[in-house]
């Protein structure tokens, strides 16, 4: 499964909309039934207008009725030097959106780090802090 998402991330990056950051992301969730979503960050000259490429891959994969007991994996891929993890704004929505033990997989082309949102994300806030509140 690793190998696969992170190939189709690497496509999907291929349709990044870089041209301010020439940073180019591509994602790909694998569901449990064996869809592929891809995903590419897609930025705009109003900068908080961008979005990143987990996002749009988890993004799709919602909007077809797929929910977080139904992904099986997550690959993340960048062009950059550095081997990235998801933005702060990224893992607050896959903290919400992933099980949080779904796998998370990071490549850049040279490295490769498997990881999940619980570790990326300890403490995170969601829909138990506001239990009572609304
Ligand atoms: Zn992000």
């Amino acid at each position: 499964m690793k190998e696969k998402l992170i190939g189709e991330a690497f496509i999907a990056m291929e349709n990044a909309y870089a041209p301010y950051s020439n940073y180019h992301v591509g994602a790909s969730v694998l569901t449990k039934d064996g869809k592929i979503f891809r995903g590419a960050n897609i930025e705009n000259a109003s900068f908080p207008a961008t979005n990143c490429g987990e996002r749009s891959a988890i993004f799709a994969c919602y909007s077809e009725g797929y929910r977080k007991e139904d992904i099986e994996g997550l690959a993340i891929v960048t062009d950059g030097d550095i081997l990235a993890g998801p933005c702060g704004i990224c893992r607050q929505v896959l903290s919400e959106l992933l099980e949080t033990d779904t796998p998370i997989y990071l490549s850049n082309g040279k490295e490769e780090k498997t990881t999940n949102i619980d570790e990326l994300m300890p403490m995170m806030f969601g829909s138990k802090d506001l239990d009572g509140k609304i």
